[in-house]
């Protein structure tokens, strides 16, 4: 029998999609649906996340995860470089802005977030656009523009001390950039870390160069045509050939606000990714759920599972009811985790700290009736497995909890402990790639997919190896 195909269109070709497609078409919903992706960057999907190669000079298809003839392989529509204005959600259309239209049966908005742009003196020109020598890090048109513009020896300054503006620096710095980080709090990355592991992280940062300058914001930017400096609230005036903007992200509801749909600080969903429109559902950066926004991959992906179990049928009663927060990242070269709360909510919360100054590594546990409420790891990362796992499913901590921080426990894991989260792929799993042959985190990733997500554990599955070699050593070479 030949079933009318229900057309899908999906809004935004960023991380989200690109997930949520291999999910559908895991599920064979192809065989229900007629895909048509809008995206209004150039081409197929990328890792955003490994953005900073680009910025360091790497071609972009070096991080381009669905080129555009995947999409061809699997009969979906890419239209790119193109920007969608809004959903005419009684003609059920898509509307561009180049004037197209587009029917749809169902639509799943996927816009991600924007770098929030602080309205300061002198930050954009007469013709409304950012002015010459400003410049936000979210897409590989932000790093090639930067590329482009930056110079060796020239200085540049960058608003915000949290993940992203950090990455923007080592990486200008790197290319021989006169670095200055302007933080307006008092230590750095403060929304995953506390004011000692702030001040650790501020420490290494600076031994790569880069200055940092916290509980300081950027009043103005000065210059002519281009950038020339920025005036600081102190009255500080620091001259700069770039001024990079990393203040945070926020949630893109243009299109959806264009359509009518109820928007929030993102575009409000419930447990099935629906927004009340029926057939218009919104997922990743863009969508808020139960009063909450995110802003970093794992629960975009956790959302695009839920979203495909619901639209193939395959899985109608999948839920998605929020997301536990971790986060594991190489902050210019230092290694950091954290999750859950950053200090003792309640009087009878315990935390358990190590600082090692002269390693410049900072670990802290913060425990309440024996449980891990939150963690934090600076320069020592090999627990985070382990208490990710502890943290996520609320497992009981040993009797000393300092004992979920020893590195053997977290790397001679259990067979069901989840080393790549982004993947769900187990400690178990691993071990049999690397029986199997696998003697490399990239001939890992080949096998199981492990460490080609956000790419945070990949020091585990690097340790791994290691283990395994050491307890079976190859035989050494017979000697005549
Ligand atoms: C430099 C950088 C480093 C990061 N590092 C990490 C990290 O280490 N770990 C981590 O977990 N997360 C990290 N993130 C965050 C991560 O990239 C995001 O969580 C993820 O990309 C969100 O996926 P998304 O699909 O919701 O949004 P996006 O990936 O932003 O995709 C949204 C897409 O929709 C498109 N779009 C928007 N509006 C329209 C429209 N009207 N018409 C057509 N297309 C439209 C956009 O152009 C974009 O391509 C990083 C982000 C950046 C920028």
């Amino acid at each position: 029998m030949n079933i009318r195909k229900k057309k899908l269109a999906i809004i935004g070709n960023g991380m989200g999609t690109c997930r949520l497609l291999d999910e559908l078409v895991q599920r064979n919903a192809l065989d229900n649906y007629e895909i048509t992706v809008f995206g209004e960057e150039k081409g197929g999907a990328y890792n955003r996340i490994q953005l900073g190669k680009v910025l360091a000079g790497e071609a972009p298809d070096s991080i381009v995860t669905k080129p555009p003839e995947w999409y061809d392989t699997h009969n979906i529509r890419l239209t790119h470089s193109t920007r969608v204005q809004k959903l005419d959600t009684l003609r059920r259309t898509v509307e561009t802005a180049d004037g197209h239209s587009r029917r749809f049966d169902v639509a799943v908005l996927a816009t991600g977030s924007q770098p929030l742009v602080p309205p300061l003196d002198g930050m954009t020109g007469e013709d409304g656009e950012l002015r010459a020598g400003v410049f936000v890090y979210r897409t590989i048109g932000d790093c090639l523009r930067m590329r482009e513009y930056a110079r060796s020896g020239d200085s540049a300054i960058v608003v915000g001390g949290g993940l992203l503006g950090l990455e923007a620096a080592k990486v200008l710095s790197d290319l021989g950039l006169h670095v200055t980080v302007i933080h307006v709090a008092q230590s750095l990355m403060n929304a995953q870390l506390d004011p000692a592991a702030g001040e650790m992280l501020e420490r290494q940062i600076e031994r790569c160069g880069i200055f940092v300058r916290t509980g300081r914001t950027v009043e103005a930017v000065y210059g002519e045509e281009r950038a020339s400096g920025v005036i600081l609230d102190d009255g500080t005036a620091l001259p700069a050939d770039l001024v990079v903007l990393a203040c945070g992200v926020r949630p893109r509801v243009d299109v959806a606000r264009a359509s009518g749909l109820p928007v929030n600080k993102g575009i409000v969903v419930n447990d099935t990714l629906a927004t009340e429109v029926p057939g218009v559902y919104a997922f990743g950066e863009c969508a808020e759920h139960q009063g909450k926004t995110y802003g970093i991959v794992a629960p975009v992906w956790e959302q695009a599972a839920v979203l495909a179990d619901v639209l193939s049928g395959k899985g109608p009663q999948a839920r998605y009811r929020g997301s536990k927060l971790y986060t594991r990242l190489k902050v210019a070269g230092v290694d950091v985790a954290s999750m859950g709360s950053l200090e003792p909510e309640l009087e009878s919360d315990q935390v358990y700290q190590i600082i090692e100054e002269r390693r410049n590594a900072y670990r802290k546990l913060i425990v309440r009736d024996g449980r891990l409420v939150g963690a934090m790891l600076v320069g020592n990362t090999l627990a985070t497995a382990n208490l990710v796992q502890l943290f996520d499913r609320g497992d009981p901590l040993p009797e000393d909890p300092l004992e979920a921080l020893c590195q053997l426990r977290s790397t001679a894991a259990t067979g069901d402990r989840i080393i790549c989260n982004c993947h769900k792929v187990t400690a178990g799993q691993l071990g049999d790639a690397i029986a199997n042959g696998a003697d490399s985190v990239a001939a890992i990733g080949e096998l199981t997919k492990a460490g080609t997500g956000c790419g945070s554990c990949k020091a585990d599955i690097t340790q791994l190896i290691a283990l395994r070699k050491k307890s079976s050593p190859e035989p050494a070479a017979a000697t005549g």
